[in-house]
């Protein structure tokens, strides 16, 4: 890896453009972010002092449209992390063809530490340093790490207040009542299951033959792993925080994320009933999980989950980054001398991108979407762009191949 995480992007850049036709010029603009800005955040504390909190935000490429890109609130959060985001952010939505460019923003915070007063202080004061910044057609901000629909909320309000107008498609992923979309929560997950259903659709192996092991049972892998356990896939494997679970004839997914969602660790699921009693199951590691011998590996919890350290012991024939960045630029010379086909971030876990814009698209019409449409129009998005990405896309599908599936 290269001594910065922008440095380390641009190296995948290079390698990329060597497939296509692209002017030099286009090439020097897309290295450099257009503009970046730092800030201070003064916080009142709950006891009365106050404490300044550095943030970021970073506008990388506009050439597209308006940018676009979440807010993330963790104690590692780095000017370099940020623009690096951004950098994603910009080729994601290129990738879906999205009518944007690409944005991130991040404030260097514990969020655990605050309490829900100092964490809308923190929240509207982000607003406040950035409101020059951003704006509907100029910025728009979402969720990432440690951010929700509550904070997303504060902040459009703050902007509505710093305008003087109600201004919701500064912000995407808000809570419903405050023009957020239907479908936002579930829609990385299931842009996911979009893909991966529309690659193997030009398999001769069945659903029912497909053994998929998940990194990550959080909101993105444990929807995913239910939409691919109805949808037949043999999940044999599945990994939090604490460890992971493996059966070889497959996991009962509804089981496992009902115990999980109850005490909201997967360690629980080990050894108490349903699962433990109903399927013979090991205990692995989260390592062990990388390694297994399955079809589809799927990595939705962490970045550089696989480096040149253990790419040599990956066995699965095909990976989908669900994660941001899970394999590390490293890996890549020894995935591609295994010929390990590998779905990427930018087109895999875009879903969420692409919500996001259907919910831009329904606040300056002032128009909402069941979410029906919204899932419909996801899954046309998400298989156009798949086909238009994979080498032969006369193999890929039509949309109208694929079954529909609304509900999570
Ligand atoms: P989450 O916090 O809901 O879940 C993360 C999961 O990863 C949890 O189950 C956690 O226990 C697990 N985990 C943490 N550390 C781990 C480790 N060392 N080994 C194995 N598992 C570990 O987060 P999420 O929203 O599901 O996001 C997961 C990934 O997907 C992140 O990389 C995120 O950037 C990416 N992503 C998410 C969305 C989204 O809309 N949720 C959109 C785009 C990308």
């Amino acid at each position: 890896m290269s001594d910065t995480l922008l440095a380390d992007a641009n190296l995948r850049l290079e390698k990329a453009l060597r497939d296509v036709t692209i002017s030099q010029d286009a090439i020097e603009r897309l290295t450099h972010p257009k503009a970046s800005l730092s800030i201070a955040i003064p916080v009142r504390m709950d006891d009365g002092s106050l404490r300044v909190f550095p943030g970021y935000r970073v506008r990388y490429d506009d050439s597209r449209g308006p940018t676009k890109g979440g807010v993330r609130f963790h104690p590692n959060v780095s000017i370099d992390e940020v623009q690096s985001l951004a950098f994603w952010m910009t080729f994601k939505c290129a990738v879906l063809n999205l009518p944007f460019g690409g944005a991130k923003g991040g404030v260097t915070v514990n969020p655990k530490a605050l309490s829900k007063l100092e964490l809308e202080r923190l929240s509207r004061g982000y607003v406040d340093a950035i409101a020059d910044f951003i704006g509907t057609d100029v910025d728009i901000l979402a969720p990432d790490v440690y951010t929700n629909a509550m904070i997303m909320g504060w902040m459009m309000d703050e902007y509505s207040i710093i305008r003087r107008q109600f201004s919701p498609g500064v912000v995407t992923g808000k809570p419903i009542a405050m023009g957020g979309s239907l479908g936002r929560e579930t829609a990385t997950a299931m842009g996911a299951f979009f893909v991966i259903q529309s690659v193997w659709a030009q398999q001769t192996r069945s659903p029912g033959e497909t053994s998929i092991a998940i990194q990550g049972f959080g909101n993105a892998g444990a929807i995913l792993a239910d939409l691919l356990f109805h949808a037949g896939y043999k999940i044999v494997a599945v990994s939090d925080s604490q460890g992971g679970i493996y059966a070889k004839q497959g996991l009962d997914i509804p089981s496992v994320r009902h115990l999980k969602e109850s005490s909201r660790k997967l360690k629980a699921v080990y050894c108490e009933d349903s699962v433990c009693s109903s399927v013979d199951h090991q205990v692995i590691t989260n390592a062990d999980l990388l390694a297994l011998d399955v079809d589809i590996l799927i990595p939705a919890a962490l970045e550089n989950q696989i480096t040149a350290e253990n790419a040599d012991r990956i066995q699965a024939n095909h990976i989908f980054e669900v994660a941001n960045g899970p394999i590390a630029s490293s890996a890549d010379t020894t995935l591609e001398a295994k010929n390990i086909q590998v779905f990427p971030d930018i087109l895999v876990n875009a879903g969420g991108v692409t919500v996001s814009y259907f919910e831009w698209v329904q606040n300056r019409s002032g128009f909402y979407w069941t979410l029906e449409d919204v899932n419909d129009r996801l899954q046309t998005k998400m298989v156009e762009e798949t086909a238009k990405i994979q080498r032969s896309p006369k193999n890929s599908p039509s949309p109208s191949e694929l079954p529909r599936m609304f509900t999570p």
